[in-house]
């Protein structure tokens, strides 16, 4: 049996409470429910994060993410809707097989993301670009 959570949810070797799956993608409720609605979308298939994803896989997470999105906000009405995924330690993830969280949002809900802003020069924006242009593959 494996020892990921997320892949032995997929394999319904442990329950989830489940609101949507198609070959690629399963969604379901997360367990500690930062507020009342709050979904994971995770891939089938095992990757640690999103460095392990090809293309076909992400587009399938992502129309699932959309999808179950409409439908969080058909069905709980909220204010907003935060669309969060981690990857690595340092970013806060702590299941390490790819996910993607969907939280509605309400004013004041204490749901909070520190957002440092630097705004540096436009040459080093330019500098940053060159540098994950060189990259692209
Ligand atoms: P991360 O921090 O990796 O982005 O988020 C992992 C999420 O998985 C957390 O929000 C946590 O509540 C959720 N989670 C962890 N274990 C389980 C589980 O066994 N079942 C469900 N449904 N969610 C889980
Ligand atoms: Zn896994």
């Amino acid at each position: 049996m494996s020892d990921c959570v997320f892949c032995r949810i997929v394999g319904k070797q442990i329950p989830a409470t489940v609101v949507q799956e198609d070959a690629d993608t399963l969604a379901f409720m997360d367990i500690g429910q930062v507020n009342p609605g709050h979904v994971l979308v995770a891939l089938k298939s095992h990757a640690d994060n999103l460095f392990g994803l090809q293309d076909a896989q992400a587009a399938a997470v992502f129309r699932t993410v959309a999808r179950v999105a409409r439908a969080i906000r058909d069905a709980f009405a909220p204010q907003g809707l935060s669309v969060y995924q981690a990857n690595g330690k340092a970013a806060g993830q702590t299941v390490f097989h790819f996910h993607v969280h969907l939280i509605p949002r309400h004013e004041n809900d204490g749901m909070n993301l520190t957002w440092p802003v630097k705004n540096p020069a436009r040459e080093k924006l330019e500098e940053y670009a060159a540098k994950i242009r060189q990259k692209l593959r």
